[in-house]
This record gives C-alpha cells, structure tokens and sequence, in this order.
C-alpha cells in the first residue's frame, strides 16, 4: 500500500478532511417522516420529458411530507455539456413549476453543481486510498480494450477485476515510479465482490429486488491529466447525496444494476444508504408493442415539444401525475395536482404517453378557463413561439375576447377547440382582419358550387344584411335568400332531387361560414358574425362576391 504521504502528495495540501465536510453539511433537523429528494439533471442540451416526470415525484414526495427537493446539476461529464442546456432547464422547470427548494445559488448544502464540488470529492477520494479501500490506476486505453478482448475470448464477463485488474496489487514502488514518470491516472474503488455472488436490497417501488453483485473496480475519480479532477457518477451519487443529506433517491430504473456498486460505496465511505425508488420508464405505443420514448425518433420525448406547442403545464403535470399513480388520472385535475404521489402506487411497467390522451385532457382543462385567462395564457406562450400574435392580439383585445366568449361564455359545454396554445390561430384566427385571408368565389372548400352562383348570392346576402338580435331571425336571412337563389329549403328535398337544386341551405349556409371563417367548421355563425360586427361580415361577404373591399 501506498505511503500516506505519497497520497497526500497528489491532493492540494489545504484539502479539508471529511469531518470538516461533515460539520458544513450538517445532518438536517427535520419532521419525522420527511423525505429530502433530488433530481440531478446532466446538462446534455435536451431534457426528456422523463425528467419532468421524475422532478414531479420528487417534488411531491418533498413537499407532502414536509422535506426538501433540491435540484443538482450533473455536469462531470464535461464532453457532454452543451451550451445554454441550464437555461433550458430552468425554462423547463419555471414552465411546470418545478422550482426547487434548494438548487442554484439557493440552500445550505451546496454548491449544486457538481463541477463546484471538486474539493469534496477529492476529499473523500484520498480518504478511500489513505484506508486501501482504493487505489491508483495507471492502465492505459489500450491495456483496458486488450484486457476486453481477451475476456470476450474466453467467454468470462468483461470488466476490471479479480486478477484482470492490473493495478489492483501493485508494489507501492511501481506506483511511485509511476507517478514521478508524471503517467496519468485514475482513481479506482477496490471491489470486495465476489463473481457469482447475490446481494439484495429494497426498492420503495419495486419491494425485495436481488441482483448480482459489483465486482468491478469502478473508477471513481477520472484521469488526473484532466484540468479538473472529476468524479465519476457512482462516486458523485454516493458523496452528494450523503452531504446533501438526501433521504430518497428517486431514479430512473436503468440504475438498478448500479445499486450493488453503490452499496459498497455507501459502506467503504462508511455512509448511511438512501432509500431507492427506481421508476419506470415512459413509453411508446409501436406496432405490436410498446419501447422507451426515445430522444431521437420521438418529438414528444423532450420537452421543448410540450413547450413549443403550447400545452398548459396543469394539463401536463396533471396527465404526468396520472401516469404515476392511476388513482389519480381518475381524480379532477384541481385535487389531483394537490394531491400527493405515492410511490407505492408507481407502477414497475413503464406507462405509455398517449398524446391523444393528453389532447383530451387539455382540451378539458382548457374548456374550463375564462376567456381572460385563455388570452394570458395565449399571449405568454406566443411571445416566444409566435410573436407576430402578439401585436395583433394587444391591439384587438376585445375582439379576442369576444372571439372565445363564441360558445364559451355562459354555456354549460364550453366548446373544446383548443387543445393547446399553438390551437389558438387555426381556432381563433379568423376573428382578426389581420389574420384572416379572404376567400374567392371558387375556393375548393365551397364543395364545387358555381362560382356566380356564390358571387350572386353572396352579393345578395351584403346588400340586404340587418344585424339581427335573434339567432332564428338571423339566420332566417340566409334561408330566404337561399330559396330565392334556388336552394333546396333542406337537405331531404334536395336528395329527392338532386338535379333540381344547386343545393340545399346547408350549401348555401357554408357559402356564408367560409366567407366569414374561412373554413367548412366553425363555431356558431350567428356567435360569429356578432363577435366579428357588421362591417367585418359585409367585408368578408364582399370579398367572396368579387366586390372590392
Ligand atoms: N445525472 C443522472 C442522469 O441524468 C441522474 C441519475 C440520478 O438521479 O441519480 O441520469
């Protein structure tokens, strides 16, 4: 084994011993029964909307039981990091209100960001080689891939330990010799496991889980011949998360097999173990079975997608929330967002993300918003993603909101044509001179009638149109105009006898909604042409006649 002052050689001679550590971070005085969670995001410039998911446990669980969930950045793995991924983090977590209690410059136990916690880590590093429970290694790249490859040939699992583990056992003096040559190299944690050998351990979701043991010698700080001396995660996840006094680490399932490495981690720092809950992951529905939201083949995996589009976040969070505990997917969307999650109701098969599903759940949400708080919502969302809006919906205020009072207001089945903020220009946009296209006697959605036939009658409908109160009498305008333009009064006689008639008032009526809507489904045309008033109808009915506007 190494002298003690060779090892303290290699660290800054004003590196503080673990109790200094220890003594900053202290444990936390909280209510029995309080769990401090955290979710540790890598800045790699996406972020899945599994995180969200993740954050949205953590915090719950946090919150419900009167703890603490703190946000730590995962940035050791440097080549990874990608400019501006914090910014979209906190845009990603200000937009679900995700918010922290402890992260950023905020809290007693950081910094929370783990390329600022060099120090502790070396700390505890040197501790480790001071007590043999770890050991410097020197193998090179190539040494590593030969070590690899001869284990692949003989059919014995990969890895570096037992006797492949070339530096395991070396004489003090050759390690020595080694670091005067000035050769780079890392530090690795000397694995008491055995090969073949079990441990089990408890999962607050997934209860008795049994796995093979770790027998690698993980490295656990990376190559000295970085300018920063990182740790790797197993050593980060065991040192933070001691430090940071974190109670329940919630994570995703793929770290399961890492529990064994992080048992003897836990035990060779001679640091009490969190509780585990490692959560499914969210899928896919595919052709003849279900995968993982994958980051490459599906939009919907990050979470800009949801941002972009406009979803509200209640609506979101709401469906996230049913996802993990089905009882709350059958609770109103109020209550179930107050609701805590709980972690023996977290399924261990990964919920499918159906956006159908969320379509729906959106829509409902949003139908049971005012108008006032649509337009909010709305104008927030396109100052970023549509800002030509912006101006059109400040100028047109009351236009907007007489817009989503059509069949909004005062209805007991608010209409549910938003589904989310990127809806509002295919829903809305007609209502706005600015926004709408005129449309020409010919156009396709007018199902084929003659266009002087449309001219005439819509030339007709201008000249005589009276702003009417009631909607019978309104609409009594197009009915007789229709027969004086030779419509079927309904859509039986003209069926008895199609070639008789142009149509029926059904045709004649769409004559007159995609003059005013552009479109062959509106809302109500009566609702309409008020929210849009006389002279916007008489434009838009022009236009269609041919007549300058
Ligand atoms: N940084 C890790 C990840 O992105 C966090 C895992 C954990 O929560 O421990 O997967």
């Amino acid at each position: 084994m190494l002298d003690r002052a060779v090892i303290d050689a290699l660290f800054p001679a004003d590196l503080p011993e673990p109790a200094y550590w220890e003594q900053q971070y202290p444990e936390r005085s909280l209510p029995e029964g309080a769990q401090v969670t955290r979710f540790g995001p890598s800045p790699t410039g996406f972020v899945h909307i599994g995180g969200i998911y993740v954050a949205t446990i953590d915090r719950s669980i946090a919150h419900a039981t009167g703890g603490s969930y703190l946000v730590r950045v995962e940035d050791t793995d440097q080549s990874r990091e990608v400019e501006g991924a914090l910014d979209q983090f906190d845009r990603a977590f200000d937009y679900f209100d995700l918010r922290p209690d402890e992260g950023g410059e905020q809290g007693d136990y950081g910094p929370y960001r783990q390329s600022e916690r060099e120090r502790i880590y070396l700390t505890y590093a040197r501790e480790l080689l001071r007590q043999g429970k770890a050991y410097l290694c020197f193998a090179t790249p190539e040494e590593l891939a030969d070590i690899r490859h001869r284990q692949e040939a003989a059919k014995l699992p990969t890895g570096y330990y037992g006797g492949w583990a070339i530096w395991r056992d070396r004489d003090a003096a050759e390690v020595r010799a080694k670091l005067d040559e000035g050769a780079p190299y890392v530090v690795r944690f000397r694995s008491e496991g055995r090969v073949d050998a079990k441990v089990s351990f408890t999962d607050a979701i997934r209860g008795r889980l049994e796995h093979e043991d770790n027998r690698n010698d993980v490295v656990i700080v990376k190559s000295s011949a970085n300018a920063v001396r990182l740790p790797t995660y197993h050593f980060a996840h065991a040192v933070d998360d001691h430090l940071m006094r974190v109670s329940l680490v919630i994570r995703g399932e793929e770290w399961i097999s890492s529990v064994p490495t992080h048992l003897q981690l836990f035990a060779a720092l001679g640091f009490e173990v969190p509780t585990y809950a490692h959560i499914a992951p969210l899928m896919k529905q595919i052709p003849g079975g279900k995968r993982k939201l994958s980051k490459r083949k599906d939009p919907e995996a990050g979470v800009d997608f949801y941002i972009e589009q406009g979803y509200p976040a209640e609506a979101v969070l709401y469906y996230l929330r049913g996802l993990a505990n089905g009882r709350l997917a059958e609770t109103p969307l109020p209550e179930a967002l107050a609701a805590p999650i709980r972690l023996d109701e977290c399924g261990v098969a990964g919920p499918l993300v159906d956006l159908v599903k969320l379509d729906d759940i959106s829509a409902d949400h949003i139908a049971t918003l005012t108008g006032e708080q649509i337009l909010t919502a709305v104008r927030a969302w396109a100052t970023r993603y549509d800002p030509d809006l912006v101006p059109v919906l400040d100028a047109r205020r009351e236009q907007a909101l007489a817009a989503l009072a059509v069949e909004r207001d005062g209805v007991e089945n608010p209409r549910k044509d938003l589904r989310k903020w990127s809806d509002f220009r295919r829903a809305y946009g007609f209502f706005f001179a600015e926004l709408f296209q005129p449309v020409a006697a010919d156009d396709e959605q007018l199902g084929g009638l003659d266009p002087r036939l449309v001219r005439a009658f819509a030339a007709d409908f201008a000249d005589r149109y009276q702003v009417l109160d009631d909607a019978q009498e309104w609409f009594g305008q197009i009915r007789a105009l229709a027969a004086e333009h030779g419509f079927a009064p309904n859509a039986k006689e003209y069926k008895k006898n199609p070639d008789a008639y142009p149509g029926s008032i059904r045709e004649a009526s769409q004559v007159i909604r995609v003059a005013l809507t552009g479109s062959t489904r509106s809302p109500d045309l009566f609702s309409v042409a008020g929210a849009l008033g006389a002279e916007e109808v008489l434009r838009r009915v022009r236009a269609v006649a041919g007549a300058q506007s």
